[in-house]
């Protein structure tokens, strides 16, 4: 509950300004929520502004992306970038291409960003953007031609110095891919501005895996802070997208076992843990639906219209959208004995629900932290680019464990620190809002 006299002001006013950005205002409800105790001990800082300053993105462009489709008819799409705060390095974070994108979405999943960035340790600000673009259904050509005029509005926004977009729901290789020959031919600059690219032209390895992975390594150290491994661990994962696959296929090689993954249509369980050659191969080569993995794999059941958090699991690891776990959800999860949430989506977790885990012992972490390893190794790509010097799989994939590690270690002593011991959300959003006061304060009113 918002009880500091100067965050609820400011949050009041934030929801008479613009009371429709619901999925924006949640976020922001979060964090202050979390950040009292710093505005309680530190009240002089409500008179710096800093507040007002952060809860405003620096820059928000809305433009028009029309393109013409296989049949010759003219589409707009509406196209966004928020360029939240730069007070710890360039704009950095992911472009979402779904229907349901819109002002509200873009700036919470920005301000999210931010906390995340700050977080990783690496000189990276918060930004995010996208379209209401649906690339289901579309065929090879219109996904290119969306994504070349996509980019022919967004390449004078960013740049290596400036903003470096990567990918999110939607936007996966084949997208980046498309958008990163638009923005060289525009520019004529071959750098590292966009991520998660081919590892062909300038991608690094283990980005791919590095959120599903960094998860994981997140997962396991707040298992290893239990004095526990995810050995024999029934897991239970939502989506089955990029975040979702390589999530599951490092909870397997950690020895877990997963038995659920879902798309928008509904979920599988599988008792023996997904057969993740079977899932690979339907979602990220014939990009199919999950309904058929049940047909294809004998003792998996697939429930139409569901989402998979009535299954007994040890951990729930939603990887899929924002709110795809709700108050009732959490219940059962904690009444079938789930003890640990880890969320690799950005904001999976409502409210209501998150409060419910808190108050009933779930150790539980929000996606700012345990899924920063994306867009850590996304600067990790750019480092690359720079030195022009291709690191090995292994090398990447150690960075993001003692990065993943790091985050943890920060997290779990801020949370102690401030009179919250084991409280994740309160520790994330404290850590990462620390560096970010201390950036903004130090380069005064801007
Ligand atoms: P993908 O597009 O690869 O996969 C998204 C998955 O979620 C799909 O299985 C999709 O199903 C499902 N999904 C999407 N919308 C809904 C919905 N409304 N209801 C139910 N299921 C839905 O995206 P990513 O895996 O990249 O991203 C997943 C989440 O992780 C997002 O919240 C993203 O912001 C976050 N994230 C991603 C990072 C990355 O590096 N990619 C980094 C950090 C966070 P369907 O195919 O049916 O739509």
């Amino acid at each position: 509950m918002l009880t500091n006299a100067y965050l609820k002001g400011l949050y009041a006013d934030l929801e008479a300004k613009d009371p429709y950005q619901f999925e924006f205002l949640q976020t922001v409800k979060e964090v202050f929520e979390s950040l009292q105790p710093v505005f309680d001990q530190e009240p002089e800082l409500a008179k710096t502004g800093l507040m007002e300053r952060f809860v405003e993105p620096e820059r928000v462009i809305l433009f028009r992306v029309p393109w013409v489709d296989d049949q010759g008819n003219v589409r707009v799409n509406r196209g966004y970038r928020v360029q939240h705060n730069s007070s710890i390095g360039i704009y950095k974070g992911g472009l979402r291409f779904h229907p349901s994108v819109n002002l509200s979405i873009m700036k919470f999943l920005a301000f999210e960003q931010c906390f995340k960035n700050s977080l990783t340790g690496l000189p990276i600000g918060g930004g995010k953007g996208g379209a209401d673009f649906d690339p289901k259904g579309k065929s090879e050509n219109e996904i290119m031609v969306f994504c070349q005029s996509f980019m022919t509005e967004l390449y004078r926004h960013i740049g290596q110095f400036t903003d470096g977009p990567a990918g999110d729901i939607g936007v996966g290789g084949r997208e980046i891919g498309y958008m990163f020959g638009q923005y060289k031919r525009l520019t004529g600059y071959y750098d590292g501005t966009l991520t998660g690219k081919g590892l062909s032209f300038g991608g690094s390895l283990a980005r791919t895996e590095a959120t599903g992975y960094g998860v994981c390594y997140y997962a396991q150290e707040m298992l290893r802070h239990k004095g526990d491994t995810m050995d024999n661990k029934k897991v239970a994962i939502s989506g089955s997208g990029n975040v979702a696959i390589f999530a599951a296929e490092k909870a397997t090689q950690l020895g877990a076992k997963v038995i659920t993954m879902s798309d928008s249509n509904g979920y599988i369980y599988d008792e023996s843990g997904i057969d993740l050659d079977v899932m690979k191969d339907i979602k990220l080569v014939k990009r199919g639906r999950i309904s058929e993995y049940a047909d294809q794999v004998a003792g998996a059941v697939y429930h139409e219209g569901k989402r998979p958090w009535g299954e007994v699991c040890d951990l729930a690891i939603p990887c899929a959208t924002q709110n795809e776990l709700d108050i009732e959800d959490a219940k059962t999860l904690v009444e079938n004995g789930c003890r640990i949430v880890v969320e690799g989506s950005n904001m999976p977790t409502t409210l209501d629900a998150t409060e419910f885990f808190l108050a009933n012992g779930v150790f539980f972490s929000v996606g700012k932290a345990s899924n920063a390893g994306g867009v850590a190794t996304s600067a990790m790509e750019m480092s690359q680019n720079s030195i022009r010097m291709p690191w090995s799989f292994e090398e990447v994939d150690q960075r993001l464990q003692g990065i993943m590690q790091n985050i943890f270690r920060n997290v779990i002593e801020t949370a102690e620190r401030y009179g919250a011991p084991e409280n994740l959300v309160l520790g994330s959003n404290i850590a990462g809002f620390i560096k970010i006061k201390d950036a903004m304060l130090a380069q005064g009113v801007c």
